[in-house]
């Protein structure tokens, strides 16, 4: 199997794409997987056994539930009638844009 035939999602902070990184670390070797991006604030790294764990580890992202999607939309309804609150509609509406992907 090679790295191409194992999918990563994006960095979760930054959106950038993600990438196998050569293992430093010493005996045994493992598989490391970080962001790509070296100006992400947060440059998450995770490591595996193997390809296939490293991925794994990688692409764990928590739930997003029907209940929380269901919240979000209720929040939203409760924003976007008041003129002074718009900015924080706008911003609820991007939040449900993305949990809606990810369901
Ligand atoms: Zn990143």
């Amino acid at each position: 199997m090679t790295t191409k035939s194992v999918r990563l999602l994006p960095c979760p902070f930054c959106g950038s794409p993600a990438e196998y990184q050569g293992w430093h670390g010493g005996a045994p070797t493992k598989v490391m997987v970080s962001c790509s991006d070296e100006t992400c604030a947060v440059r998450p790294e995770v490591t595996g056994e193997t390809l296939e764990e490293g991925a794994e580890a990688w692409n764990r992202r928590d739930a997003v539930t029907g209940d929380m999607l269901a919240a979000l939309r209720q929040a939203y309804l409760s924003l976007e009638c008041r003129p002074e609150l718009r900015r924080t509609a706008g911003i609820v509406a991007s939040a449900i844009e993305k949990a809606e992907g990810r369901l």
